[in-house]
């Protein structure tokens, strides 16, 4: 099985710690994805398959929870800096080409709500 890297967490940026519970002689098994700064976790649990491929499936749900957490966090962002650029300029652009930039920011505001 190829290796895939665990991201950090996505909150404090820390090394977190993976972990499987059961084996094949139990009824459930789990793995679980746990920052010990924060206390986040993230658990894939199954019935039918191994832990192994809980271990696989809790890497790839972890993985795509930290990049939507950065996307998050980065709209959020842009969206305060666009909003902060309109209250700056939002009444004082003169010519059309600005007057567009300010429509087009709107807009970008718009759909990011
Ligand atoms: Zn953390």
């Amino acid at each position: 099985m190829e290796k895939i890297k665990l991201k950090p967490c996505p909150f404090c940026g820390k090394h977190v710690e993976i972990y499987t519970v059961g084996n094949i002689l139990t009824k459930s098994r789990s793995a679980v994805i746990k920052c010990k700064y924060c206390n986040v976790t993230c658990e894939v649990a199954a019935i039918k398959f191994t832990t192994d491929w809980c271990r696989a499936k809790v890497i790839e749900k972890w993985n795509f929870r930290c990049v939507e957490v950065k996307l998050k966090d980065e709209n959020e962002r842009l969206k305060d800096l666009l909003e902060e650029v309109l209250l700056i300029y939002g009444n004082g652009f003169a010519n059309l080409k600005q007057r567009y930039l300010v429509i087009r920011i709107k807009a970008i505001i718009e759909e990011r709500k």
